[in-house]
């Protein structure tokens, strides 16, 4: 699984739960961030007094290597910058490279629209774009090709501004605590951990509308970019 999303902690609130499922699956997970969202996303570091981005940097990556960690993945970021993130070509083909190697099954990463952030919709662009040179047209390529993975967007904050309607809901009653466990581990926005858990409680009771398992009491969702493909009904 990749997970990628434009600031550091993006994945935290919106994929957590479904990564920690994928890797206590046995599956592996890497995190990569666009940026540290050192300037956007970072506000309680910026409340203390002779603050530095580079500084804020260096909490920013402790904070999402110890979150991804309780997930049982791993994060890298590739520093671009944030408010506004960037990405010129040779970024992209960076993004490329890195998932011709990788070749993971499933990629997720931010919603193609939201009004309230500049960065996410990049984010969603760049992925895009550096899966279609990874994967080519599924035939024989003048370049380096790998699978085509499944592609999912997760669940942005204001979903119903962002044109998101979830198609799959991943149930994460399982490993709710450790998604809370990497929650707070983002302490420069600590004042969003109530609210995906929240978010996780509403996503729960959907899920249980849908299919009747009263089980299910925390969940994630995501949308389809791409079909899934099956072998029957
Ligand atoms: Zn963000």
């Amino acid at each position: 699984m990749l997970v990628v999303g434009a600031h550091s902690a993006d994945f935290v609130w919106r994929a957590a739960g479904a990564i920690a499922k994928h890797t206590e699956a046995g599956g592996e997970a890497r995190v990569v961030s666009l940026s540290y969202g050192e300037r956007g996303e970072s506000g309680e570091l910026w409340k203390i007094p002779g603050q530095t981005e580079q500084n804020v940097k260096k909490h920013r990556h402790a904070e999402a290597t110890e979150a991804a960690a309780a997930v049982g993945a791993s994060f890298e970021s590739l520093d671009l910058g944030d408010y506004p993130l960037n990405v010129d070509q040779a970024g992209v083909d960076r993004l490329a490279e890195f998932m011709r190697d990788y070749a993971p099954d499933v990629v997720l990463t931010h919603a193609d629209k939201d009004p309230f952030n500049p960065d996410h919709p990049v984010a969603y662009a760049v992925v895009a774009k550096a899966r279609l040179l990874t994967a080519g047209a599924v035939v024989e390529a003048g370049f380096r090709t790998a699978p085509p993975s499944e592609f999912l967007v997760f669940e942005p904050h204001q979903p119903d501004l962002c044109g998101f309607v979830p198609s799959v809901f991943v149930d994460i009653t399982s490993v709710f605590e450790k998604k809370k466990q990497a929650m707070s581990a983002m302490k420069a926005q600590s004042y969003l951990q109530q609210y995906y858990a929240e978010r996780a409680e509403h996503r729960g009771n959907h899920a249980r509308k849908v299919t009747g398992n009263k089980e299910i009491r925390q969940a994630e969702a995501f949308q389809r970019i791409v079909p899934n493909v099956v072998t029957g009904l």
